[in-house]
């Protein structure tokens, strides 16, 4: 697509020691701080990005969305489970370990976002809430790519009957079963449902079941474990 690009890490090619191993992103995990910087320096350079144009988020579980122009600097990282852009140089990046890395772009507007949405966000609706600071830069949904990246699958991702319902009650698409049998939640389905309400029809999901793949960091599988990032940027 003219001019976005889109990227998910997996676990290998970093610095990390176990059980961090390799490629941790997240810094907020217990894992070492020059680990951490490091290995954000190897991710964006092997995508050919500058590290100090990457905008993380403080990622709260919440439905909060962050515009920004230009990188943090030196203070504290806002909470915000989205962030929205329209400067190009500008990398947008989510961490995640079984929720869903949700990266948006209009091409022609040239206005990009980032989103987390575990099972609380979808519920809360930080997609929406995105695509809609996208609109408010510009964006037409219709011409919105959206891309979902590894997550634990909703054959896996099992929960109480009263959560299943609770959240099938808000997003009916997400309502799913295990491989075994019980309750359980399909995050990105439920995001993909979100989207598709909204005008976004030009939208993938990478088959990766993070809990399944041994090449990706689980939270539900590890407890104490790295994190993916996703990144989207523009030309
Ligand atoms: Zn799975």
């Amino acid at each position: 697509m003219s001019g976005a690009h889109f990227a998910f890490t997996d676990r290998w090619g970093g610095v990390s020691a176990a059980p961090y191993e390799e490629l941790n992103l997240g810094g907020a995990v217990g894992d070492a701080p020059e680990a951490v910087r490091g290995n954000r320096e190897l991710a964006a350079k092997s995508l050919g990005l500058d590290p100090d144009l990457v905008v993380w988020m403080n990622q709260v579980h919440g439905a909060d969305v962050a515009v920004v122009d230009e990188p943090w600097g030196e203070g504290p990282v806002p909470d915000a489970d989205a962030v929205v852009t329209a400067r190009r140089g500008l990398a947008l990046a989510v961490l995640t370990a079984d929720c869903v890395p949700v990266l948006l772009a209009d091409p022609v507007a040239k206005v990009v976002a980032a989103a987390h949405a575990g099972r609380p966000g979808m519920v809360k609706g930080v997609v929406p809430a995105a695509v809609r600071a996208m609109v408010g830069l510009g964006a037409e949904p219709g011409r919105i790519v959206a891309r979902t990246g590894p997550a634990v699958c909703g054959r896996c991702y099992e929960v109480p009957e009263a959560m299943r319902a609770e959240v099938a009650a808000v997003e009916p698409a997400a309502h799913a079963e295990t491989s075994w049998g019980t309750p359980a939640v399909d995050v990105c389905a439920g995001v993909h449902a979100q989207l598709d309400r909204l005008g976004v029809c030009d939208r993938a999901r990478t088959p990766v079941c993070t809990l399944e793949s041994k090449d990706h960091f689980s939270y539900r599988r590890d407890r104490t474990t790295g994190r993916l990032a996703g990144y989207v940027w523009l030309d």
